[in-house]
């Protein structure tokens, strides 16, 4: 039995390790097939502090990952297919043929890219349609791009995107984009990068591959055609909860609710990061939480309860 066990190797996770590795708790973190959490799929990370110079997202989460595997983390590559927190120790089974058994548990799974939730999106998804243009932008040379969204994540995919395409087209729901200021002004400033406002995608069209999209101005109604051969969905995240559904109190956009730090309704199970953030949402504040999520159990276990 193990005393801490950690789901997920984002900067929440990782911290997490780090913090109860250092404690002398021997933390199990389960890491999914893809490791690393979202900063894995973005480029340069400029807030993260004591990066005066800033660094990629990937390296970052490289060096989290040895400093947790430095102090005596166990890495356990594998998706989390169940969980029973109504029995202690609690108990989790690994891509449907292991178990372990855990005194406490630390939640950091973090979030997806929310889907607009169209058929052809869905029947297109690597055919031109992508959540991520770190990992996809490289096949779009010299092709007319088309980004949906109006907040950082959709600048920094669009200003990224225009390293390989000719155009990239920013399709806003607005006319005011929700992104912070620094992010707007350099996606205006970007002369390959041109705003479609008040309007949403209302088809993806193509059928082997991307071809366009039908887009909807929803002040007048007018639907139009908009030749692209690739779509980079970016309107946000929902958290990563499926698993505990009927096991802890969520809210109802499925956040796990922390109460006293991050202690969640069920005593001994902790949630840090974006699976409990809607707010901040920040590499730093999942970080962050991912300490107070380990001083938590490491507290929680001395006092007994485990
Ligand atoms: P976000 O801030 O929630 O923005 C989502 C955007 O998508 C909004 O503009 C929203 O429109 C639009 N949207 C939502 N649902 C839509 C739908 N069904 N159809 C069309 N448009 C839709 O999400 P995010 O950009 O992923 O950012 C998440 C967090 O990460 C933020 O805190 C952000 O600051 C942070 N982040 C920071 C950086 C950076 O600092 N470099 C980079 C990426 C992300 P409305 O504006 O109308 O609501």
């Amino acid at each position: 039995m193990r005393n801490v066990v950690i789901i997920g190797s984002g900067p929440a996770g990782l911290t997490a390790a780090i913090y109860t590795a250092r404690a002398n708790l021997s933390p199990l973190l389960i890491e999914g097939w893809q490791s690393g959490g979202q900063l894995t799929t973005t480029t340069e990370v400029e807030n993260y502090p004591g990066f005066a110079k800033g660094i990629m997202g990937p390296e970052l989460m490289k060096d989290m990952r040895a400093q947790a595997e430095r102090f005596g983390t166990g890495f356990r590559t594998g998706d989390v297919t169940a969980v029973d927190l109504k029995t202690r120790p609690f108990k989790l089974t690994i891509d449907a043929d292991e178990t372990v058994e855990a005194k406490t548990l630390i939640i950091a799974t973090g979030a997806s890219a929310i889907p607009i939730g169209l058929p052809n999106e869905k029947r297109l998804t690597g055919r031109g349609v992508s959540t991520c243009a770190t990992c996809d932008g490289f096949f779009f040379r010299q092709k007319e791009l088309v980004v949906v969204g109006g907040g950082d994540s959709a600048m920094e995919e669009a200003i990224f995107l225009t390293k390989f395409a000719t155009k990239v087209s920013i399709v806003h729901r607005r006319d005011k984009l929700r992104a912070s200021k620094i992010m707007q002004e350099r996606a205006m400033k970007n002369e390959k990068i041109a705003f479609v406002w008040n309007s949403v995608v209302e088809d993806i069209l193509g059928n082997e591959v991307v071809t366009g999209v039908r887009l909807k101005n929803i002040v007048t109604g007018k639907t139009t055609d908009l030749v692209c051969e690739g779509v980079f969905v970016a309107i946000g995240h929902r958290p990563n909860t499926t698993l505990f559904t009927g096991q802890l109190d969520m809210d109802g956009k499925g956040y796990i609710r922390t109460h006293k730090g991050t202690t969640t309704s069920v005593p001994g199970v902790f949630a840090a990061g974006d699976v409990q953030d809607s707010t901040y949402r920040q590499a730093v504040t999942a970080a962050g939480s991912g300490c107070m999520a380990a001083i938590d159990a490491e507290r929680f276990l001395e006092a007994g309860e485990g």
